[in-house]
C-alpha cells in the first residue's frame, strides 16, 4: 500500500495519484494540493464482495476508482462534501451508489470514511458508505 494522495488536475481533469505537489504527468500543470483536509477512503475486504472497482465521486466529480482491499486519501479544502461510491451491477446493467455528506473544518479536518460491497441476499447487492476511525484504517 502506497502512501500517495489523489487529486483531479483542474487544466486537463487526469485523475492520478502523487506523493505531494507535483506537475500533471499528462499536461505538466504544476498542482499545489489543498492543504486544509483529507478524505480518507478504505474499501473493505471482509465482505462477500466482489472484486469489481468502485466509481469514487466528490460533490459529483468522479475521482477515479477504489479497489478490493485499498485506501485512498484524497486532499480537500475546507468545505462541504458529498462522496458517492458507485459500482456496475452487471445483473441491471445500471450504476447503484450509495452518498454520504460531511464538512471539512478546522476542527474536522480528516474525516475517515469505510466502503464494502456486501451482498445480504441472491439479486439485493448494495453497497454501504459510513464514517470509520483512523483505527479502522488500514495501514497506507
Ligand atoms: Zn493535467
Amino acid at each position: 500500500m502506497s502512501n500517495l494522495l489523489r487529486f483531479k488536475c483542474p487544466k486537463c481533469g487526469t485523475v492520478q495519484d502523487v506523493k505531494g505537489d507535483a506537475p500533471c504527468w499528462k499536461c505538466h500543470t504544476l498542482v499545489t494540493l489543498p492543504p486544509d483536509g483529507v478524505i480518507q477512503l478504505y474499501r473493505m475486504s471482509s465482505c462477500m464482495g466482489i472484486g469489481s472497482s468502485m466509481e469514487i465521486y466528490i460533490n459529483g466529480i468522479l475521482l477515479g476508482y477504489l479497489g478490493f482491499d485499498e485506501t485512498i486519501r484524497i486532499p480537500v479544502p475546507y468545505g462541504h462534501y458529498n462522496v458517492m461510491m458507485k459500482f456496475m451491477d452487471y445483473t441491471l446493467s445500471k450504476y447503484k451508489g450509495i452518498g454520504l455528506e460531511f464538512d471539512i473544518t478546522p476542527t474536522n479536518r480528516i474525516v475517515y470514511l469505510k466502503a464494502a460491497r456486501v451482498i445480504p441476499g441472491l439479486g439485493t447487492n448494495t453497497v454501504i458508505l459510513e464514517p470509520a476511525t483512523a483505527e479502522e484504517m488500514r495501514p497506507l
